[in-house]
């Protein structure tokens, strides 16, 4: 499974091998107004080859009610050139890599029941394409040397070993470049370390604060992140008022796409140190899973924020366990972890979302409902790991 994150300066994708660590690296490119051209040429291309393989997938299942493999599609890419001759001056490569994207997007509508693959558009607010291979890093010159483009200046940061796996370039909806590589590391993972009830710490998620835990600790959102999501409100009610196709909206919506990309590197970072602590204090950590398709139906703005800060932080979370050798504990989201007293089992279902206290009818026990439930989902995953009695 891939995981893709927008932080421009820390390892944003990951993917677990049997045997080998594969870590992702992500680089702010700084390409000439020539090469940011040919960046450009190759980002619609992609798209282009994107959606014309979505809509050959369509179409197949429609005509004969089979569907059409990647590879088929692939073989129709030269007579597509043929026709599109624009495309001929785009890395191969990268536009066979948007046969196997539709391919997975389908994959992932199948399996994982998510929305029906639709067509990329100009207007979204990242675009990329992918370079499986043939792509070089040099860091003593800090270029990155890419097919059909050449070199391009980039900034390094941080060096790595390894074998270059695929890579993508994306353009942010400010206009910033980057490649995110994907490295294959001889290193195996390390061995994971033995937990315990002392070891664990429980972990939930709230509104009001950003987590809170089984030892009583409640970590608060960062305020400067709560003023940019008040700001975020603002501005997208102004781009709301605005008249459709107007000047003043497209100057709005851009206001609105640099506050965005913003609150994606203030929230990373935040995440990135929160859950580097959690992992280097702990041996386990509990945490519930997202309910995935409550998180589709959510259209609330701020609630489908706090969705998605949460993913991300689990998934911070697991990375960094694989890397150090911890645990990381899942519960099932219907367990009800806040309205279960965690001293002596009392389920008060009479608890709403407003409830931030409550008292316990059976043991007269006084809690607080964020840090009840921390107690519970790490008390619940380790009866599922058989290491507490229920
Ligand atoms: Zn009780």
């Amino acid at each position: 499974m891939f995981i893709l994150f927008t932080y421009p300066k820390i390892y944003i994708m990951l993917k677990c091998s049997k045997y080998f660590m594969k870590k992702a690296f992500k680089f702010r490119l700084y390409p000439t107004i020539n090469q940011a051209n040919q960046l450009n040429q190759h980002i619609g291309s992609c798209r282009f080859v994107y959606n014309w393989a979505l809509d050959q997938k369509v179409k197949t299942y429609e005509q004969i009610g089979k569907s059409i493999s990647r590879f088929d599609l692939n073989k129709l890419i030269p007579n597509l050139k043929k026709q599109n001759p624009w495309l001929e001056e785009v890395n191969s490569q990268s536009l066979q890599g948007m046969t196997k994207q539709v391919e997975s997007a389908f994959t992932r509508f199948f399996r994982e029941k998510n929305c029906f693959p639709k067509f990329k558009s100009k207007k979204n607010l990242i675009q990329s394409f992918p370079i499986p291979q043939h792509y070089d890093v040099d860091f003593e010159n800090n270029t990155v040397k890419i097919p059909k483009i050449g070199e391009i200046k980039a900034v390094l940061h941080k060096t790595f070993e390894g074998e270059l796996k695929n890579a993508l370039i994306s353009k942010s909806c400010t206009g910033k470049y980057y490649i995110s590589i994907l490295v294959e590391d001889e290193k195996e993972f390390p061995v994971k370390q033995v937990f315990s009830e002392s070891t664990t710490i429980g972990v939930d998620v709230g509104i009001m604060d950003f987590a809170a835990m089984s030892t009583g600790e409640k970590v608060e959102n960062p305020k400067y992140l709560e003023n940019s999501l008040k700001r975020l409100q603002v501005l997208q009610k102004r781009v709301s008022r605005k008249q459709k196709g107007s000047k003043n909206r497209e100057k709005a919506k851009q206001k609105l796409a640099v506050l965005h990309e913003k609150i994606t590197n203030q929230r990373n970072d935040f995440q990135h140190k929160l859950s580097f602590k959690l992992i280097s204090e702990n041996q386990a950590i509990a945490v519930e899973t997202l309910n995935v398709k409550g998180m589709i139906r959510r259209h609330h703005l701020a609630q489908a924020i706090f969705d998605s800060m949460w993913s991300s932080f689990v998934t911070k979370l697991e990375y960094k366990s694989e890397w150090l050798g911890k645990t990381i504990l899942m519960i099932g989201k219907f367990e009800p972890s806040s309205k279960i007293c965690h001293v002596c089992g009392y389920h008060n279902s009479e608890i709403t979302l407003k409830d931030r206290e409550w008292n316990c009818p059976g043991c007269k026990t006084k809690h607080d409902r964020d840090i009840n439930a921390a107690i519970n989902i790490k008390k619940f995953s380790l009866i599922d790991q058989n290491l507490i009695g229920i």
